[in-house]
């Protein structure tokens, strides 16, 4: 199979670094012709050393002039029509979204339009415009590759089986830090705490997501659209280890699960190798050490993120979005130590409250409930 040439937006961020990683470990079969950054202009000259071919696009203004400024000899496009000719760039063949938030939305729908695949990191976008995403991708018949471990672990249990077969797919998570914490003591956990994930290394925002389990919400509606189930068919359990990544039951009963160590390597290879599979140097599972995988119930009562993303998932049209809108603005805050842990949740549940879901919406639409819901979370937090 040939090399693929694979555009990585983010590719400052944690999954933009794994992805370095892959393609220095496959040279054969991948090579990065497009990276974005927003600020980190320190790991972007870094990458310029590295791939010098690469055409390169910093989305914040002024630290694309700063940049422009410091002479590194690079392509540079920059803001967020520099972003589009990126994930355009007629030499690509997949995208890989990774820009944290829905920055990557406009970008991903430009590069379906313009034929390629994408490989999908940023659940957000997903969440907020599966329909349209989804929709698109069929018209103009490019895959849309799941990056997300718990996804792609699906992804690979389904070998493009029809979703007919499926009875439920199970989403496993961590349960992050505070998954034995007694629920009066939720109160005073600090931006600190909350940052240290058991099992995984990933960005601030996600790993926030991922203590008040708001990132597995997000994830089961992302698993709705990608793989076309109803959310009732889309369950949760957690999983301390983070061996297994996901599970897929099948109408007849059986299960089929996929393993690794947690290591975004596996997942963003799979996605660029698809269908095929590589050799690489990753840690392979070593059975005897594991000893023992633990499932438990998630809190749901403790962590109300779970019951809210079914809720936006089953209500549909712009309530996932106004759910992922207001849980970014309220996780800047808590990072910003403005607002305690238990007031992510309480500030989306009232933002999802007072919303009035428009079903089946446009872009246009989404967006405008998008910037609402930021506003009024904006307001609950003062
Ligand atoms: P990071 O915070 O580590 O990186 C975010 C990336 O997005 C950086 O390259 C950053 O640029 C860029 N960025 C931030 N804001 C903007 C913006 N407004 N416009 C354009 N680019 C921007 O995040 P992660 O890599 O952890 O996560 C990226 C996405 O992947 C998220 O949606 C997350 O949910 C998802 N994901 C991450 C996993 C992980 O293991 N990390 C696992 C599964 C999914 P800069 O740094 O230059 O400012």
């Amino acid at each position: 199979m040939k090399k693929r040439c694979v555009v990585v937006l983010g590719a400052t961020g944690s999954i933009g670094q794994s992805a370095a990683k892959v393609a220095r470990d496959i040279p054969d079969r991948m090579e990065i012709v497009g990276m974005s950054a927003n600020r980190n202009l320190d790991k972007l000259a870094e990458l310029a050393g590295e791939f010098p071919d690469a055409k390169f696009c910093i989305t914040d203004p002024k630290s694309a002039a700063i940049f422009r400024g410091s002479e590194v000899p690079v392509k540079l496009l920059s803001g967020e029509d520099g972003l589009v000719e990126l994930a355009t760039l007629p030499e690509a063949d997949l995208v890989l979204i990774a820009i944290v938030g829905t920055g990557g939305l406009r970008p991903a729908l430009a590069a379906i339009e313009a034929g390629k695949d994408i490989a999908v990191a940023s659940k957000e976008i997903l969440v907020m415009a599966g329909e349209a995403v989804m929709e698109a991708a069929r018209r103009k018949g490019v895959k849309v590759l799941p990056v997300d471990s718990e996804h792609n672990a699906i992804f690979q249990c389904l070998e493009g089986r029809d979703s007919r077969d499926v009875k439920r797919l199970i989403l496993t998570a961590s349960g992050g830090p505070f998954r034995k914490m007694p629920a009066d003591q939720l109160a005073h956990v600090t931006p600190e705490q909350a940052l240290k994930h058991p099992t995984w290394n990933m960005g601030a925002k996600i790993t926030i997501d991922s203590a008040t389990l708001f990132n597995k919400g997000l994830e089961m509606i992302e698993a709705r659209w990608l793989f076309d189930v109803e959310m009732a068919r889309v369950d949760v359990i957690v999983h301390p280890q983070s061996i297994v990544h996901s599970m897929v039951e099948f109408v007849d009963g059986s299960v089929l699960a996929q393993l690794s160590h947690s290591d975004m390597c596996f997942p963003i290879q799979y996605a660029v190798t698809w269908p095929e599979r590589v050799p690489n140097t990753l840690r392979p599972l070593d059975f005897a050490q594991l000893a023992k995988l633990d499932f438990e119930a998630p809190r749901t009562a403790d962590f109300p993120a779970l019951d809210l993303a079914r809720r936006a998932g089953e209500t549909g049209g712009t309530l996932p979005a106004v759910m992922n809108a207001a849980n970014e603005i309220a996780v800047e805050a808590f990072l910003q130590n403005k607002i305690a842990f238990p007031k992510i949740w309480q500030t989306v549940a009232a933002v999802m409250d007072a919303h009035q879901p428009v079903a089946h919406a446009g872009l246009d639409v989404i967006l405008r409930a998008d910037s609402e819901a930021r506003t009024h979370a904006a307001k609950l937090i003062g």
